[in-house]
């Protein structure tokens, strides 16, 4: 018996000291494409996320509040957990970092990098970013301040700490990226980071705190706490069971991609595989730096980076609850390029839902239904045992190969619009042009021949999508008498015209005369 090929992939987690906004979805919606679409393809999917508790941000939110600082976080990862599930991201785990397992883990593989002798005592002295909560070097700071937190000036520090020797793995690491070329994606992050460290080299990292009760302690010094990076890229592991369960680790390290925003590619390219060497493990197989979402001032124009000081954060529940998970998924699939930047405004929501989920592949799909549930009593007779009519301009190998290798390469933006330009516009000029509502009163054959080719491109649209719409796209596969059940669809089925057994059959049920829109229209 062959074993299912395994697919392990990750998100960043999330400071939880404030409520997720579409930025964060935005990442974890990147990742569940692939984990679903992975899935299809027959592998054995571990989709592992979290959130980054042990920080001095959280305690802070906590305090502020009033409230104990373990209640605080348990209650923001069941908020977390809430908006996740909303948008249907099919994760496998969920790591809190206050967890115990989670300190047993840092702590066993902290421990492993100190024998390794990689860990060394000394002071740091230098300038700290309270929102980054980390040093920066001069040359970082503009006027004084970290340039991603300008409404924050950098203060001065120095401390007892803990240093990573990150400078004994220059050379390593400039070998390891040279020997795994796909290590870094997309392919500008990798040339920034090479680079970066072939520029101005890299400097041991300081990976303790002195005097803070929250944190995972430090198992060689229990007056230290681990810094917050340090502790943060272990969850990556302690998911997986590192230091508890050697043979669940041992089956799905190393990781097969991180998902993560392009702002934090350098501790998960160099300091993260610099870390798994020294404790003797091997690097991940690929580390996604992914774009981010700007939010557009719908008085000015202007693009904004959304941040809870600027206050123009966007709640993904507005978006769900008012529309639908499948609407948010499409919109930010669609129009925001996973591996570059995209945004976000109401009225170009508005425009995209109505132009592409309710004009073409909501009306393909209900005009399909009502017109064989009032014509054909819902059944397409003669249907049985052979493939469906040509359609010109759909080439379903061709659309299928291409969308396989934008979903594979993380490039969704462009799968979507395959799927829309190769797929479903084809059907629907097909459908346009040969009128099987104006057929049905003069040649019901004919008719029901228009209609059995336009179901070909839908079913094979409802295939492609289903890592990007989950719910709608079992919805319009369930409307029909498939063979195949909806679980063991793969890509494959959409490049091989389906053959049916019985004559295709609606099976959606009309309501007064007519089908519940797939996707009512905005406006
Ligand atoms: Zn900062």
């Amino acid at each position: 018996m062959s074993e299912r090929p395994r697919w392990f992939q990750t998100t960043a987690i999330d400071y939880p000291n404030s409520r997720p906004h579409i930025g964060t979805a935005f990442e974890k919606l990147g990742a569940d494409v692939q984990a679903r679409y992975r899935r299809m393809e027959g592998y054995d999917v571990f989709f592992l996320m979290g959130n980054d508790e042990n920080t001095v941000k959280v305690s802070k939110r906590a305090a502020e509040l009033g409230k104990p600082v373990q209640e605080y976080c348990d209650e923001m990862a069941r908020q977390f957990r809430e908006v996740w599930d909303a948008l249907d991201i099919s994760y496998t785990e969920f790591v809190q970092t206050s967890e115990p397992r989670h300190h047993a883990c840092a702590q066993a593989f902290i421990q492993k990098v100190h024998d390794a002798g990689y860990i060394r005592k000394s002071s740091y002295e230098g300038w700290y970013c309270e929102g980054c909560e980390a040093f920066k070097t001069e040359k970082e700071l503009v006027a004084g301040k970290c340039p991603l937190h300008e409404n924050l000036t950098a203060v001065r520090r120095s401390e007892p700490c803990y240093f990573f020797e990150l400078s004994k793995f220059q050379d390593w690491l400039l070998a390891f990226y040279e020997a795994n070329p796909d290590f870094i994606r997309p392919e500008s992050r990798r040339n920034e980071i090479i680079t970066l460290i072939k520029n101005e080299g890299l400097q041991d990292v300081n990976i303790t705190r002195r005097g803070e009760d929250w944190g995972v302690r430090v198992p060689f010094d229990p007056e230290f706490t681990v810094y917050v990076w340090f502790d943060a890229l272990l969850t990556y592991i302690t998911g997986i069971g590192y230091g508890a369960d050697d043979a669940e680790f041992r089956k799905w390290w190393p990781a097969d991609v991180h998902f993560i925003g392009k702002d934090i590619t350098r501790f998960h390219c160099a300091l993260w595989p610099a870390m798994l060497h020294a404790a003797g493990l091997t690097p991940p197989k690929q580390v996604f730096g992914h774009g981010f979402v700007y939010k557009k001032n719908e008085e000015t124009g202007a693009l904004e980076r959304l941040s809870k000081t600027l206050g123009n954060v966007v709640d993904p529940m507005d978006i769900v609850t008012k529309f639908s998970c499948d609407a948010f998924r499409y919109y930010f699939l669609r129009e925001c390029p996973f591996p570059s930047d995209g945004e976000f405004g109401w009225a170009r929501f508005a425009e995209v839902f109505n132009s592409d989920l309710a004009n073409n592949l909501g009306n393909l799909y209900s005009r399909l239904v009502t017109l064989v549930s009032k014509n054909f009593a819902g059944t397409l007779a003669g249907t049985a045992g052979r493939s469906a009519p040509a359609i010109e301009g759909y080439d379903p190998v061709a659309a299928v190969a291409t969308v396989r290798g934008h979903v594979e390469a993380c490039r969704y933006h462009q799968a979507l619009e395959t799927i829309w330009r190769q797929v479903l516009d084809p059907a629907n000029k097909f459908a346009d042009s040969r009128a099987p509502w104006k057929l049905v009163k003069t040649d019901m054959p004919a008719a029901g021949e228009v209609l059995f080719g336009m179901l070909e491109p839908l079913r094979a649209a409802c295939i492609l999508l289903k890592p990007f719409l989950p719910r709608s796209a079992q919805t319009i596969y369930a409307s029909f008498n498939f063979a195949k059940p909806w679980d063991e669809v793969t890509y494959q089925d959409a490049a091989s015209p389906a053959k049916f057994a019985d004559d295709l059959k609606v099976l959606a049920a009309l309501d007064a005369g007519k089908v519940k829109p797939l996707f009512p229209r905005i406006g």
